[in-house]
């Protein structure tokens, strides 16, 4: 946890629980924290890079990682 952005995460002191729900349907809370984010899409790419495979991140569950990886893939 040493990236600069992370000191402007809007999730900071929040339960890390918030961010790892049990399903897609369940990750609401987390995205609406994320959408309010100042390094948003900072976080979604630091993910994206390093193949996070679990939680949200930069507002986006892992299904929706796979998706823009694959997306990425298709226009390259
Ligand atoms: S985008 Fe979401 S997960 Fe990423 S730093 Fe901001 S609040 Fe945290």
């Amino acid at each position: 946890m040493s990236a600069t952005w992370r000191k402007q995460a809007a999730c900071r002191g929040i339960d890390a629980d918030v961010f790892y729900p049990v399903s897609d349907d369940d990750a609401g809370a987390a995205k609406a924290i994320c959408s309010q984010c100042a390094v948003r899409e900072t976080c979604l790419e630091w993910a994206l890079a390093n193949r996070e495979r679990e939680g949200i991140w930069g507002g986006a569950t892992e299904r929706e990682r796979r998706r823009i990886h694959r997306q990425r893939r298709k226009s390259a």
